[in-house]
């Protein structure tokens, strides 16, 4: 469209959003099982106006908002406690899983240059990790070795010892993964970075705020955190499982003197000393105190409560899947997350049916294979899921389709 030649009244322009909006996903009652986190309309609200009234905050300089320095500190402060960082852990918020990631692979390539004055850095990591590795490796001239994962879809430890060689800057570990949801071990992947002085993150961007509730809840947990020595870095997406507004995330490191590669100064321009955290300049404060809030009012009772809502209903799901003919489940779910794939039928095939049933699950590959990410939203929603499910694979069944994966994250 063009820009109107006459502006349109907010009440034209709010009907105009509802007919555009009618055809997004229902998240708000479990129907996307990828994308979208759902604490209740209580938690929603208030992250929506806090997020309001520091929409047009400008983290950029936070000494003109002390209250942005003070929220982000906090939010960092908290997450650190979960983590097990002790005093040393530091770190900054980011506007999301990505950002983070970016700025881990960037600490660590800065870290051996100064240290090792390495020129050709390479990134070890297993073939699980995060796609934003990628588009790190991409951004930043690091070369990206990736190592095969086992039939349980975990990291190799050994394989990946074996990976690394001079010019390694840093090695990876999930915790759990994206794809099929399993925790890497963390602590031989960690001890073998230490021992050749590599920086070792571990991407809790999925895990960080609901794998330290499981251990509370009784669950067994693998070790992952700052307790595992070696990890340098960890990172934490506040808008996943922190149930925050979208643009959170929490880069933390073991200490601040590995803070200080992540951070950027220059004054080489007309303008002054100009310096940020992240990958960005002028950054809305809106997320930043929407987590803020969201992390004071749900508390360590809050989230517990959250946590023991989305475990059971990822028990449902995996029960209600398991007990289907052809249904396989991939490797051992750590947390909420699991990918399945089903014999004699097209996955993506049954995926396109039940995204025209209005629910959303990610399709991945290889293998074929149907992804979903359990929240506390999904509490009450498995059985008429359950039934959806079967809708789809009857009728994929009877057609014999098959059809093309839709992607994760597209480009228009
Ligand atoms: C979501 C996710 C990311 C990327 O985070 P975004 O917030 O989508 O940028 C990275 N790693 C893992 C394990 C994730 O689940």
């Amino acid at each position: 469209m063009e820009l109107p030649k006459q502006g349109e009244s907010a009440a034209s322009v709010m009907e105009a959003l509802d007919r555009l909006q009618a055809g997004d996903v229902d998240w708000k009652s479990g129907k996307a099982f990828s994308l979208a986190y759902h604490a209740g309309p209580d938690v929603l609200a208030l992250a929506t106006e806090v997020n309001a009234r520091f929409l047009s905050a400008n983290a950029l300089n936070p000494a003109a908002f002390p209250s942005l320095r003070r929220m982000q500190a906090e939010v960092v402060e908290m997450v650190a406690g979960l983590l097990h960082g002790g005093r040393d852990a530091a770190g900054f918020m980011t506007t999301g899983g990505t950002e983070s990631l970016l700025l881990a692979v960037k600490s660590a390539r800065n870290r051996a240059r100064r240290e090792r004055g390495v020129a050709a850095p390479e990134m070890v990591l297993p073939t699980t990790a995060h796609a934003a590795f990628e588009k790190a490796a991409d951004d930043f001239g690091v070369k990206s070795v990736r190592v095969p994962v086992g039939a349980d879809f975990r990291a190799d430890p050994a394989a990946m010892a074996a990976a690394i060689g001079p010019d390694t800057v840093l090695v990876v570990a999930s915790a759990p993964s994206y794809p099929q949801g399993v925790v890497d071990p963390v602590e031989g992947i960690a001890a073998a970075a230490l021992a050749r002085g590599v920086s070792c993150h571990v991407d809790a961007c999925m895990g960080g705020m609901i794998l330290p509730l499981l251990e509370r809840l009784g669950r067994p947990v693998r070790a992952f955190d700052f307790r595992v020595p070696g990890v340098t870095s960890i990172s934490v997406d506040l808008h996943k499982y922190g149930y925050a507004a979208k643009g959170a995330s929490v880069l933390l490191h073991r200490n601040r003197d590995l803070r200080r590669d992540q951070t950027f100064a220059t004054d080489k321009w007309l303008g002054g000393t100009y310096a940020s955290s992240g990958m960005l300049g002028t950054r809305s404060g809106g997320p930043i105190a929407a987590a803020w809030a969201v992390m004071r009012h749900l508390g360590e009772d809050g989230y517990l409560r959250l946590t023991k809502a989305a475990a059971a209903a990822t028990d449902e799901l995996l029960a209600g899947l398991r007990a289907r003919p052809g249904v396989r489940v991939l490797g051992e779910p750590d947390a909420t997350l699991a990918a399945f794939t089903i014999e004699g039928v097209d996955p993506f095939a049954v995926g396109d049916g039940l995204w025209r049933r209005g629910w959303v699950l990610d399709q991945q590959k290889p293998p074929p294979s149907l992804h979903c990410t359990v929240n506390a939203v999904h509490a009450g929603v498995i059985g008429e899921f359950l039934v959806a499910f079967d809708e789809a694979a009857d009728e994929v069944r009877r057609s014999g389709a098959s059809a093309a994966q839709k992607a994760y994250g597209a480009i228009e």
